[in-house]
C-alpha cells in the first residue's frame, strides 16, 4: 500500500499557529485589535449571519473599528425577520460598512429556477447561494473574522483563535466563549435579540433549513434537520 507522505505546514499556517499561541487566553477586544490594526490592516472583513448570537461579535467589532467591512450573505432564503434585524442592528451599533452579498441572478436562473434546490440538493444550494457569493467578496480580503465557537460542537470543537485555510486567514475572537458568556454579554450591553430566538431558534439560517430545537439539544440541531449536513460549506471548502 502506498505511504502518504506528511506535508510541511505552509508559511501562512505557521504564522496562524504562532498568532494562536501568542493570543491564547487573550480577551476578544485584544484579539480584534491585533488582527484589525496590527496583523492584517486594511485586508480584513467580518462575515456575519446576523443570527442568534451575532450581536455579540458585531458589538465587539463596533468598539474597535465601526467602519470595518461586514459581509452579510443574503441568500434570498432568509426568514423575513433577518434582513430587518440586520438593518436595525447595524444602525444601533453604528456599523457603517455592512455589505449585502447576493447569489448571481444568472446562476440562480439556471441552477435554481424554481427556488427548490434546497430540497433536492442542499449542498448545491449552499454553494450557489452562500459559498460562491462569499468567495467572490473575499477576493478583496486576505483575512476574515468569524463568530464560530467551540461549544457549537461538530467540526468546531477544536477551533483555534487564528487559523489559515485555503487562501485566507481566519480570526475567531470568541471561539472559547460558552453560552453563559454569550448570554451575559447580551445582558450587559442590552443587545437586541433576533426575534426568532424567543420562538426556539438558538441558531438561525435560511428558513427551509432551520427548525426550532428542544431544550437541551445541541445549538445547531435545528440546522438541516434530518440530514447528515452540519455546515453550509463556507467554512469547510478550501
Ligand atoms: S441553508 Fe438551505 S436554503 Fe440556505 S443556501 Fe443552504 S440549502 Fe439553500
Amino acid at each position: 500500500m502506498a505511504q502518504i507522505e506528511p506535508t510541511s505546514p505552509s508559511a501562512e499556517e505557521v504564522r496562524a499557529k504562532a498568532l494562536a499561541d501568542r493570543y491564547r487566553g487573550a480577551d476578544a477586544v485584544t484579539v480584534l485589535r491585533a488582527a484589525i490594526e496590527e496583523e492584517f490592516p486594511g485586508d480584513i472583513a467580518l462575515v456575519s449571519s446576523f443570527g442568534a448570537e451575532s450581536a455579540v461579535l458585531l458589538h465587539l467589532v463596533a468598539q474597535v473599528a465601526p467602519d470595518l467591512p461586514v459581509l452579510f450573505i443574503d441568500t434570498g432564503k432568509h426568514f423575513a425577520q433577518t434582513p430587518i434585524y440586520r438593518r436595525n442592528l447595524a444602525k444601533k451599533l453604528g456599523l457603517t460598512n455592512v455589505r449585502d452579498l447576493h447569489p448571481a441572478a444568472d446562476e440562480v436562473a439556471v441552477e435554481d429556477p424554481d427556488g427548490d434546490l434546497w430540497r433536492r440538493d442542499p449542498d448545491a444550494c449552499c454553494t450557489l447561494r452562500k459559498v460562491r457569493p462569499l468567495d467572490s467578496a473575499l477576493r478583496d480580503f486576505g483575512t476574515w473574522i468569524t463568530g464560530r465557537k467551540q461549544f457549537h460542537g461538530g467540526q468546531r470543537v477544536d477551533l483555534p483563535t487564528f487559523e489559515h485555510k485555503g487562501d485566507h486567514f481566519k480570526v475567531n475572537p470568541i471561539v472559547s466563549w460558552g453560552p453563559d458568556e454569550v448570554e451575559a454579554y447580551f445582558a450587559a450591553h442590552d443587545l437586541p435579540r433576533h426575534p426568532l430566538v424567543d420562538q426556539g431558534f438558538p441558531s438561525i439560517g435560511c428558513w427551509p433549513c432551520t427548525h426550532p430545537v428542544a431544550t437541551g439539544d445541541d445549538n445547531r440541531a435545528g440546522r438541516w434537520r434530518g440530514s447528515a449536513k452540519t455546515e453550509c460549506g463556507i467554512h469547510t471548502r478550501l
